[in-house]
């Protein structure tokens, strides 16, 4: 047995905090043979909650979890933390704008990148969940400056898993059956699911799947997936997104298999187009805990225009926090 390794998460009794706890403890993200200790942060309301869950946590008895600590702040919360999940965020009111959701998770993420420079381990590796999850990890990595860059990422994994098993249904075929979908840009409606480099069953997706569906339907489909859910389960997804938080984590620990590509927000400096300074999803391949930016893949017109849009997005959103860049 591996000595274990601490991993934080941050608005551990929120919804996603609830699907994801139990699944990591499982053995599910580092595998049947690592250990773990859970180091579960909230916020000073949240934590009577949090100790029910932490019960829940014990009465499962999980042979991987070899310890579980508490902490109402960040500081406390990433001491010696290895592997860090930032679910926590402030949650969009109504009648709120994304510029006042960007001002409000803002100051949140200044502490915890501090925190992480401070308290976690030297080989920490961190992915931001909470919404506006790129700019809020851009917030995180400026007022980290001493933490290696492209350690702290930004999730757009579910956003790609959508878009591999919208392909899969409509090809009849396995969501393991489709490679190479990655999302580009923006965790966000802007984002771009580049369905042109995609592949099901070794064949290009634009040859497998009618283009007119590709071109009509996929994109909305997957750019409105999760108004979709909050319409179908009166609730936002929570399980999904924690599984997605989950593949994130463990393709970084493990490595992508030869060939393989994953989708990761990371920071841009300037490749495709990305504006230089923002986190920007790319395709990525992962060896020995550090990702890759895929070199050379050739964008359409229409694909050019899409990372167009979605860089701007992000250019806009780090303008409104540039007072909270370090
Ligand atoms: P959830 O656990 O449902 O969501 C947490 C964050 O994840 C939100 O920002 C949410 O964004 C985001 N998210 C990203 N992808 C998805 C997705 N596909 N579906 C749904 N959400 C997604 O929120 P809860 O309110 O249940 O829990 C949040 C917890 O965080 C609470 O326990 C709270 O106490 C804690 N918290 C911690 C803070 C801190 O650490 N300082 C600050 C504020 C809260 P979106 O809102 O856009 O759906």
């Amino acid at each position: 047995m591996k000595a274990p390794i601490r991993v934080a998460i941050t608005g551990a009794a929120g919804n996603i905090g609830y699907a994801l706890l139990f699944r990591l403890a499982a053995g599910d993200c580092y595998g049947p043979d690592q250990p773990i200790i859970l180091q579960l942060v909230e916020i000073p309301p949240a934590m009577k909650a949090l100790d029910g869950v932490c019960m829940e946590l014990a009465d499962c008895a999980f042979p991987l979890l070899h310890g579980i600590e508490t902490a109402d702040n960040p500081a406390d919360g990433f001491k010696g933390a290895n592997q860090i999940f930032m679910v926590g965020a402030r949650p969009r009111s109504k009648g709120m704008e994304r510029a006042d959701l960007i001002q409000a998770n803002g100051p949140i993420f200044v502490a915890q990148g501090k925190a992480i420079e401070s308290a976690a381990a030297d080989d920490v590796r961190a992915v931001v969940v909470g919404n506006p999850c790129n700019t809020n990890a851009l917030i995180c990595a400026k007022n980290a400056p001493g933490v290696p860059e492209g350690r702290i990422t930004a999730m757009t994994r579910l956003d790609q898993n959508r878009a591999v098993s919208q392909v899969a249904t409509k090809a009849g075929a396995l969501a393991s059956d489709v490679e190479r979908m990655v999302v580009w840009g923006n965790h966000s409606p802007t984002m771009f699911a580049d369905y042109f480099h995609a592949t099901v069953k070794g064949q290009a997706v634009t040859s497998a799947v009618d283009e007119g569906w590709l071109q009509n339907d996929f994109l909305p489909l997957v750019g409105k997936r999760g108004a979709a859910i909050i319409e179908a389960r009166g609730a936002s997804s929570a399980a999904s997104a924690a599984s997605a938080a989950i593949d994130h984590m463990s393709t970084w620990w493990h490595g992508t298999k030869e060939g393989q590509w994953t989708s990761m927000a990371v920071p841009s400096h300037g490749q495709y187009g990305a504006p230089e300074g923002v986190m920007f999803s790319f395709a990525v391949t992962v060896s020995g805990g550090e990702y890759q930016i895929v070199d050379g893949i050739e964008h359409s017109d229409f694909a050019k225009e899409k990372l167009a849009a979605t860089g701007d997005e992000l250019a806009n959103e780090r303008e409104v926090v540039k007072d909270l860049l370090g």
